[in-house]
């Protein structure tokens, strides 16, 4: 069967013939794939930064945000269904018995750093025609969302982020989850960066109830930013606001979504975040050299303002459920705003353009099935 294939020692990228995978154990699925999302990740591993074949291998089969559609079940399996639309984890554990946080099922917590990855590190990926994985690794998407499901992977970041926010913002007794307006009801987000990333954070924030500014390169009225307005958000760019001006526009800056990976901006942004305000970092920047930080000033703000700043990165099965809850709401309330953030569906033979040329349009996706 067709896979879209890195080939690290020969620096390569290939369509290759890759063996049909097959149900080893009662609790394995065998799934067909449908569409599958290219991000900067895959791009980055295009480019030989990283991504690590399977032991023994000489490729690794790219593809992590992912949706297929079950073919076949084991005689032990509970979570899915023959015919069922299925987004698939992309983590594994790092089996060692002394990671607490793998043993309880939190790989994305792991403190070795020796966990793998579907179609990043170590394991083939998901950018094939089949893939087989353990039931336990599979969350169901309704059949209405077979168009826009594959979304479901890159929403998880700002859902893990989010989970976590009401974690520690239980700190702050008055911001009750649960209000009939959304749990960010009276609070306000400001959300850098406007790949899908952060568009998604952006509807996550927005559905809570949060006052939700965009700021981003794009000019004021350019497509993102009226597709930011569409939504309900609010659209700056940084091209012509400061984020001092920015400040002044928002008002009190209780969270910021990072989802750009450019350090000095985000930085500086931290240097905006209001009282009692969180600072979510999702971004992997490359490695650039150093730039200059206001760290006097920084510190003495994150003080005497209570603020919290935070990494995360991939995603428990919580938040995978949260997020295909959440899509689903997305969809049901801006369809056709959710539709636009897919700007493209190719073969896998286009895939090494998609992975090695200029970056356009939000999600590009690579698709094994005629949407229907
Ligand atoms: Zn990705
Ligand atoms: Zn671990």
């Amino acid at each position: 069967m067709r896979a879209v294939a890195v080939f690290p020692a020969e620096k390569k990228i290939k369509v290759v013939d890759h063996p049909e995978p097959r149900r080893e154990r009662e609790t394995d699925v065998l799934l067909e794939m449908l569409d599958v999302g290219v991000c900067g990740t895959d791009r980055e591993i295009a480019r030989f930064d990283y991504g690590t074949p399977p032991a023994g291998a000489d490729y690794l089969v790219l593809g992590h945000e992912s949706l297929g559609r079950v073919l076949e079940v084991g005689s032990d399996v509970t979570r899915v269904e023959r015919g069922d639309l299925v987004v698939t984890m992309v983590r594994r554990p790092c089996g060692h018995a002394d990671c607490r946080s793998c043993a309880a099922g939190r790989q994305d917590f792991c403190f070795t750093g020796d966990f793998t990855e579907r179609g990043i590190n170590g394991r083939h990926g998901f950018m094939t025609e089949k893939v087989v994985d353990d039931h336990q690794y599979m969350h169901v998407v309704s059949p209405e969302l077979r168009e826009v499901g594959v979304l479901v992977e890159p929403l998880t970041i700002a859902e893990k982020a989010l989970i976590q926010v009401w974690d520690v913002q239980e700190r702050l007794p008055w911001t009750v989850a649960g209000q009939a307006e959304g749990d960010g009801h009276g609070q306000r987000a400001v959300v850098l960066g406007a790949g899908p990333v952060g568009l998604l954070g952006a509807l996550a924030l927005i559905i809570r109830g949060f006052d939700t500014w965009v700021y981003s390169l794009e000019a004021e009225g350019s497509p993102k930013a009226k597709w930011v307005e569409s939504v309900g958000g609010h659209y700056a760019s940084g091209k012509t606001t400061s984020l001092e001006q920015l400040k002044d526009k928002v008002g009190n800056i209780d969270l910021v979504y990072e989802a750009t990976g450019a350090v000095a901006v985000s930085f500086h942004a931290l240097s905006v975040l209001g009282t009692n305000g969180v600072f979510i970092f999702t971004g992997v920047p490359g490695r650039k050299g150093p730039i200059e930080l206001e760290g006097d000033d920084l510190m003495r703000n994150m003080v005497l303002s209570n603020q919290l700043v935070f990494g995360t990165v991939n995603a428990g099965p919580d938040a995978f459920e949260a997020s295909v809850a959440d899509l689903a709401r997305f969809y049901g309330r801006w369809p056709e705003q959710v539709k636009a953030l897919i700007t493209g569906r190719f073969t896998p033979e286009q895939a090494e353009d998609l992975l090695i040329g200029p970056p356009s349009g939000i999600k590009r996706v690579v698709t094994f099935a005629e949407l229907g």
